[in-house]
């Protein structure tokens, strides 16, 4: 039996000592309010146990880590047609960035950039009745759990300072690979990117992703070719123009966001998520990043 809690608690007391923390995002002004020093860990085994160290009940904003909620959702309801209007390769580039986009006229590399994501959440808009009442009652499903909620002014203060993605979703437009208003979409994406959640709650929420696609309750919301698919894109896409390094250093499926938060997966043994809300250069959290390490390697075990 590994033990988990101890490890956890090891690597927690461990990395929160490290004198680079990185740097908090500032360019969404509302996350640059957040503590650097914050770190949190949740880890679920496959039997449904729960371990927490450190700021782990403490709620903060996914950003990016809503990707994967969202195409989850999107892939449920409209299956393989996603892969006309998004591709399946690592961009190597960093997520908003734009220039791959016009070259390959309109269609984004993967749906973990932004460009992707924008169009998985225009495609939502086009299925759902009412998208962010919709996709609210589809987490908090998935996680067992009504309190889930948007931060509005983490979603106002996206837009204000929001010109990378509205250029992103003007170009989209312009190549017909956006089908509802820009200003419509970039609404609904920026309340994904402003959901807020604990390291314990989306270590539930993510418990599909090791689970064959069968939630804590059992519920089954995708199947196991589309587990598959999911996974693969976290390992070659989640982490931008850093998913190699998460790869060689980590060796786990995961989706980070620039709220310092990483979600994380070793099929058939575990989820984990880890908060820690300095960046690196790549947008990625560092301690997190160093935590999940530590993991793998302390645990011997990731999906290599
Ligand atoms: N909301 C952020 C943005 O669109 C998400 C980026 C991220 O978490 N990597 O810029």
């Amino acid at each position: 039996m590994i033990k988990y809690q101890e490890i956890i608690d090891n690597i927690s007391s461990g990395v929160k000592k490290a004198k680079n923390k990185g740097t908090v995002a500032s360019y969404i002004p509302e996350l640059a309010k957040v503590d650097g020093n914050k770190f949190g860990i949740h880890l679920i085994d496959a039997s449904k146990n729960s371990y927490s160290a450190a700021d782990a009940s403490e709620k903060f904003s996914i950003q990016s880590i809503s990707k994967v909620l969202s195409l989850t959702l999107c892939f449920s309801i409209v299956g393989n047609d996603i892969w006309k209007r998004i591709n399946v390769e690592p961009s190597g580039s960093p997520f908003n960035h734009l220039s791959l986009l016009e070259f390959e006229k309109g269609i984004p590399r993967n749906p973990f950039n932004n460009d992707g994501a924008i169009v998985v959440a225009d495609i939502l808009i086009s299925k759902l009745k009412n998208p962010k009442v919709d996709f609210l009652v589809f987490l908090q499903k998935l996680c067992n759990d009504a309190t889930i909620t948007y931060n509005k002014k983490v979603a106002e203060s996206e837009r204000i300072t929001g010109f990378k993605n509205f250029a992103a979703a003007n170009l989209l437009k312009s190549f017909g690979n956006l089908h509802n208003d820009v200003e419509i979409v970039l609404d609904f994406y920026f309340h994904l990117c402003a959901i807020e959640m604990n390291c314990e709650q989306l270590a539930k929420a993510f418990f599909i992703f090791m689970n064959h696609g069968k939630c804590l309750q059992g519920e089954t919301y995708l199947n196991i070719n589309q587990i598959k698919r999911i996974n693969a894109l976290m390992l070659t896409c989640g982490f931008y123009d850093e998913a190699g390094e998460f790869a060689f250093e980590v060796g786990l499926p995961g989706k980070s966001g620039v709220g310092g938060g990483i979600a994380a997966v070793l099929p058939n043994k575990y989820t984990v998520v880890t908060w820690a809300p300095g960046l690196n250069e790549k947008g990625n959290s560092k301690l997190g990043m160093l935590a999940l390490e530590q993991l793998t390697t302390q645990t011997q075990q990731s999906i290599f």
